[in-house]
């Protein structure tokens, strides 16, 4: 028997709206309810909103699955990939890594799952994805046949939920370190050692497009595996990458000679000291790309965050020559793009320069926005000209 899950109004109307989260502070009654179980959900007059999965532990006590009244088997969850499959058959263009699927755009909440070639990357962030963690491998392995599937499931998510944290291989044997492509540029990645799932994917376009605004002399911050120091490095004359992480370094650098890009230098160092370094001596640069780990983790720490994105913006706008291109990024979901917009016109006023914002651009599009759910939408990516 499917155990069934009471919520309040409130609780109700939220789902009405199409949000995939209903929190503790919503339910009424989960007295037949299980950590991790598929359950019913209904309202206080007992009418059915659809299914969900249940936590006993986290304040989002439900993650909904569907707002019909159908049943939660192995036929829905292929169907829901599926699905997620045929957006990235249509947006998903050049390249050899991207997301399948991501969580609660994709309507299977708490499920992250990556491709990279013939491997595969897993995140389940709930007890109730969790419990679905071996149907998932399973399903899987059938469909695609990989090498290898590994899980990073280190998320700090997952203590909310009262899950261990655990990464490695789940299926297939450890593929180390291999070389992915996108858009031309090959890149060395290692699914279980790397940052994130071992890329990132999110910033797949804006690489490409950071690529296209390239010349002269161009300088990556926060460069990680070199990504974004690549594509610009096939227009730019002479690209510095940048990364505080020696693993980071080190396999950028790697990168470089895959690519053969003699053009690319990578510096080991704290960006924020770099770049006060750099613009102390004068120097110059007719493209930069800014591109930090998120500053704000949560809501408490947008003014600290603010202040940071503040200073790097500052200082890239006083060294880009006039006409140059400033290609800046913020990952922080706290950090909405109107703040994110006040803190760059800040940067602008303090250097002095006139600035005219070219383009805004998002994570990529195999990481869709759920319009009901705005925590989906996370990553902005600006590109602007300093005059
Ligand atoms: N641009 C990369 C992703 C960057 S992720 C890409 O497209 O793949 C953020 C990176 O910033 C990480 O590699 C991390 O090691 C690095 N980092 C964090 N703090 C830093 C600092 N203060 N200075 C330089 N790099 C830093």
């Amino acid at each position: 028997m499917t155990a069934t899950v009471t919520i309040t109004k409130r609780g109700a109307q939220r789902a009405h709206a199409r949000h995939s989260w209903i929190y503790r502070s919503d339910i009424v009654d989960h007295s037949s309810a299980q950590a991790g179980d598929v359950v019913r959900v209904i309202d206080p007059q007992k009418r059915m909103l659809g299914s969900a999965l249940y936590s006993s532990r986290s304040q989002i006590a439900l993650r909904m699955l569907t707002f019909e009244d159908i049943e939660i088997n192995r036929g829905f969850w292929l169907s829901r990939l599926q699905f997620a499959e045929r957006l990235r058959e249509h947006v998903v263009r050049d390249t050899t890594a991207y997301r399948l699927i991501y969580g609660e755009s994709d309507l299977l909440p708490s499920l992250i799952l990556d491709r990279y070639n013939d491997c595969f990357v897993i995140q389940t962030l709930s007890q109730g994805m969790d419990a679905l963690k071996q149907m998932w491998i399973e399903l899987i392995a059938e469909r695609y046949s990989p090498r290898a599937i590994v899980e990073r499931n280190e998320a700090r998510v997952r203590d909310l939920e009262g899950l261990p944290r655990a990464t490695g291989v789940v299926y297939g044997s450890d593929p180390g370190e291999f070389v992915i492509e996108e858009s031309g540029v090959k890149l060395n990645v290692n699914l279980v050692e790397g940052q994130k799932t071992g890329s990132f994917l999110d910033q797949r376009e804006n690489r490409v497009a950071a690529g296209a605004y390239s010349r002269g002399r161009a300088l990556d911050c926060f460069t990680y595996q070199g990504g974004f120091a690549l594509h610009m490095a096939r227009e730019a004359e002479q690209v510095i990458g940048v990364d505080v992480s020696a693993p980071a370094v080190a396999q950028a650098r790697r990168n470089a000679e895959l690519n053969g890009a003699d053009n690319v230098t990578l510096v080991e160092a704290n960006a924020f000291d770099l770049l006060r370094e750099m613009e102390q001596a004068g120097e110059r640069f007719d493209v930069i790309n800014l591109d930090p780990p998120a500053f704000a983790k949560n809501r408490a720490s947008i003014e600290g965050a603010m202040r940071g994105y503040k200073e790097i913006n500052l200082r890239a706008m006083k060294m880009l020559t006039s006409g140059g291109t400033l290609i800046t990024s913020t990952c922080s979901y706290h950090m909405s793009e109107e703040t994110f917009m006040n803190v760059i016109a800040g940067a602008a006023a303090d250097a002095g320069r006139g600035v005219q914002l070219i383009e805004k651009r998002m994570q990529a599009r195999d990481h869709p926005v759920l319009i009901s759910m705005p925590e989906t939408y996370y990553l902005k990516c600006l590109i602007l000209k300093v005059i």
